[in-house]
């Protein structure tokens, strides 16, 4: 096989040139990391769960006109997607209060916040993704003011997405992070949804027994983190054939 050139590795993908200039192979790794990569391990079958799971909802955000990154699935963990630049953001949309917002300003997790509530991170690692207001963005110039409208924009679209398809299937979209890409088509700049968007980025709770769903069984050692992401890959239906029990034959 044609060795390819990485770009990058991250703690749950690499980065890899694509086949045709403008793409990016993206590989999903069975590596989880939490609190700013103080707690690791490898979860076997991870990264093809988040695989499929990002390119069921990259593909429906598409559909819906909502431009993401995805291009198509390559193989079990590799999807092909386009190059951008990656604005130096971390975009987190709240439904309920949970995680570090719950821990900042006392409200209990689970709590139904009085509307959609957005928040940037600097995505630094080594500052540990601070949060910042619009007054740094605009400030350091990592995004401007029109910028920031088209990334509300966008981030408030993916809720109402998401959240609809998770109660569909008896999930609550608690909260979830988005990373925003701009590319470029001539002279005009263009944003995008990049990175990935799975269990691993968002929180999901049962609607009626309130049980995680997502990469919170990992960071608080509630049971096994695959068998949580299966279960949201076989609600929504996005699990192969092959991994679905095969029903008993009679006669
Ligand atoms: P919190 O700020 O409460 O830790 O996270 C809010 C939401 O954003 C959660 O759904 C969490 O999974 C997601 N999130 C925040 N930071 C990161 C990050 O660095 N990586 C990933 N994968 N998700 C993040």
């Amino acid at each position: 096989m044609a060795r390819r050139k990485k770009i990058y590795e991250g703690k749950a993908k690499i980065l890899y040139e694509g086949p045709e200039p403008g793409t990016i192979v993206q590989y999903f790794k069975d590596d989880a990391t939490a609190f700013n990569a103080e707690k690791k391990d490898v979860i076997d079958g991870k990264g093809v769960l988040n695989n499929r799971l990002s390119e069921y909802f990259m593909t429906g955000l598409n559909q819906i006109g909502v431009p993401t990154h995805f291009i198509r699935r390559l193989n079990m963990r590799e999807q092909l997607v386009r190059n951008c630049e990656i604005v130096p953001l971390e975009i987190i949309v709240r439904n309920y209060a949970a995680g570090t917002m719950s821990k900042r300003l006392g409200i209990a997790e689970g709590t139904q916040l009085p509307r959609p509530i957005v928040e940037y991170c600097y995505k630094d690692d080594a500052l540990g993704d601070p949060l910042v207001t619009e007054e740094h963005i605009a400030a350091f110039g990592w995004a401007s003011q029109q910028d920031m409208d088209d990334i509300l924009s966008l981030a408030l679209r993916v809720n109402d997405f998401l959240s609809g398809m998770m109660l569909a299937v008896g999930i609550r979209l608690v909260d979830f992070k988005i990373e925003i890409g701009r590319v470029y088509d001539g002279d005009f700049q263009r944003l995008i949804v990049a990175d990935e968007i799975s269990p691993d980025s968002c929180r999901l709770w049962d609607i009626e027994t309130g049980q995680k769903l997502d990469k919170d069984v990992f960071r608080r050692d509630l049971g096994n983190l695959t068998d949580a992401y299966s279960e949201v890959a076989r609600r929504l239906g996005v699990l192969p054939q092959s991994n679905v029990p095969k029903p008993t034959l009679i006669n």
